[in-house]
């Protein structure tokens, strides 16, 4: 066994309890990782590698939910587009376009989240809070629209830090700007942050989904 069993039934139990729907993220780790968790009852797996998601899928069971949690480029995303249940990690209009198209393709709705910068480190990566605001304002008023690629709701991760009050503001922070953004657009119901390090801080601040690699599959070396 070289997933963590005893760690996956501690962590799907606390999540259970709190309707937190737990995605393991299994990149880099082979596809006998992922059956043991599946065999275990898990069916929601996060991938952040095109490639690697595509082969995955193809040689593991065909009721995974599979998740895209890193940086897309719009030029992937049509081999993901036929069975990805869940981008996360939109980062920009020009993707949300491209993923709406190719969903039209397939006459397929694609969920989506956006992913919301609010961690204090640079990354050239997600919307600042003030830009998804507009954006999901666009949304809502028809000005912009996606038809084939559904937002329902955001993504963010937290600062790597030992100060929990820190990493704590940014998830509550992100936790406000979803209950703001979910008036605007009632299709809202995702608030996806935490991971290995931070998860139980990410529910203590109103997460509903949780994305852990290495405390079920061990470290990636
Ligand atoms: C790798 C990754 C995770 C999981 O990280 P762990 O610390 O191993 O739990 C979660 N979210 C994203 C976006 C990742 O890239």
């Amino acid at each position: 066994m070289s997933a963590h069993q005893s760690n996956y039934d501690k962590i799907s139990g606390e999540l259970n309890s709190s309707n937190t729907t737990l995605v393991a993220v299994s990149k880099i780790k082979p596809v006998t990782d992922i059956k043991e968790l599946y065999d275990l009852g898990q069916r929601d797996f996060g991938e952040n590698y095109v490639q690697e998601l595509v082969e995955k899928a193809e040689a593991c069971p065909n009721d995974i939910r599979w998740h895209f949690i890193g940086h897309l480029q719009s030029n992937k995303v049509k081999y993901i587009a036929p069975f990805v249940h869940l981008i996360q990690g939109v980062d920009s209009e020009k993707l949300l376009h491209e993923i709406s198209k190719q969903g039209q393709k397939l006459n397929r709705i694609i969920h989506c989240l956006l992913q919301v910068h609010i961690a204090e480190e640079e990354t050239k990566f997600g919307f600042e809070p003030e830009e998804a605001t507009a954006l999901i304002g666009n949304i809502s008023s028809s000005s912009v629209q996606f038809p084939f690629a559904k937002v329902c709701g955001l993504m963010g991760m937290a600062s790597f830090s030992d100060d929990t009050e820190k990493v704590k503001n940014e998830f509550r922070q992100l936790h406000t700007l979803y209950n703001q953004l979910k008036i605007k657009l009632p299709s809202f119901n995702t608030l996806s942050m935490g991971m290995s390090g931070d998860y139980k801080l990410a529910l203590e601040c109103g997460s509903n989904m949780v994305r852990i690699g290495s405390l079920l599959f061990g470290a990636r070396i």
